[in-house]
């Protein structure tokens, strides 16, 4: 990525007067540039979101991050100087169902300024990519195992709503973005939306989608390739984020906790997936940057297995100086560490 890196001081300085003045903004009949005539004001739910603008928008806007670097952010809470950035900004990416607090600030200030990421594609079964016996020399049973998938189908509309905090992560998978090829297909339809908003660049916008669309395209050619020949292809990681990941590539997840990193997992659920890791001698547990390794670190003591980072980016760390590309590069080379690919 060469376009845009400069303007990134810029951007960020551009967001902090937002967050401190942004209330006196005049009428948005009046200015529908916001506080910068000159950008865009794009606020991102969270990291790959965040990722996405940039790239997709370059110099032609301003992206706020509404989760903090370093914060592990399905249960970001909002402070009201970011619900007045969501009240006023231009664009609005975020995914509707991953961070309730942000859907909930939506709902009452979006209006038809934002984009739902969830909408572009159909989002898989909270289940699917995950673990199942299908093939025919693996007779080990677990069929009550729905790897963290537990949801009424059901649905009251008017409880629904009100409980929407806690069904959020319930039918469906929301890692979206772990899937490259997924990303690209947003990233162009992002390029719609800002063309939208802004005619006049709307030609820019779109091919900065493109030339990102080869990014991720190339990135997937590296993952198809240094993925095929592998001595294993079970993963046992922390939290059930690479649903996407797992199904793009072959892959079979086996998720220790849920759809959301802060789920406890009970100690039957702990001894399932001890056992799982047994069977299918998973040399490496995985876990993640932003939530603790503790469980992870049990389960590899367990059954002999080191512990590795894959890392569901859905933020990066405070002290990582790379993007959602390299940390996919450097998450590629620990599955092939890991499954002893060729
Ligand atoms: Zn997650
Ligand atoms: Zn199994």
């Amino acid at each position: 990525m060469t376009y845009r890196t400069a303007p990134r001081a810029l951007a960020t300085a551009t967001a902090a007067l937002l967050a401190l003045g942004g209330v006196t903004a005049c009428s948005t009949e009046d200015s529908p540039a916001g506080a910068d005539p000159n950008r865009i004001d794009v606020v991102a739910g969270f990291y790959p979101l965040q990722f996405l603008a940039e790239q997709v928008g370059g110099d032609a806007v301003a992206v706020t991050n509404l989760a903090r670097p370093g914060a592990e952010p399905h249960d970001l809470e909002l402070n009201p100087g970011q619900v007045g950035q969501i009240s006023e900004a231009e664009l609005i990416i975020f995914l509707h169902g991953f961070q309730p607090a942000v859907d909930e600030a939506i709902d009452q200030n979006g209006g038809d300024r934002a984009f739902d990421v969830a909408t572009v594609e159909p989002l898989l079964e909270a289940a699917a990519g995950g673990h199942t016996h299908s093939h025919g020399d693996d007779d080990h049973g677990h069929e009550d195992d729905d790897h963290g998938h537990d949801h009424d189908e059901e649905k009251k509309p008017a409880e629904e709503a009100k409980h929407a905090e806690e069904t959020s992560d319930g039918a469906k998978d929301p890692h979206v973005w772990l899937d490259p090829t997924r990303l690209a297909t947003i990233g162009d339809k992002l390029a719609e939306r800002l063309g939208a908003v802004d005619p006049d660049r709307a030609g820019e916008y779109t091919r900065r989608a493109a030339a990102l669309r080869t990014e991720l395209e190339k990135l997937d050619t590296e993952f198809s390739e240094g993925l095929k020949t592998c001595q294993r292809r079970e993963i046992v990681v922390s939290h059930t984020a690479f649903g996407y990941l797992a199904q793009k590539y072959q892959l079979e997840q086996i998720g220790i906790t849920g759809l959301s990193p802060e789920d406890e997992p009970s100690p039957q659920r702990l001894a399932e997936v001890t056992e799982e890791a047994r069977e299918h001698g998973a040399t490496t547990i995985f876990f993640e940057t932003l939530v603790s390794p503790k469980v992870a670190e049990t389960i590899a003591k367990e059954v002999g297995a080191q512990t590795a980072v894959l890392d569901p980016i859905e933020g990066l760390s405070a002290d990582n100086g790379g993007d959602y590309l390299s940390v996919m590069r450097t998450n590629l080379q620990t599955l092939r560490t890991a499954l002893s690919c060729s």
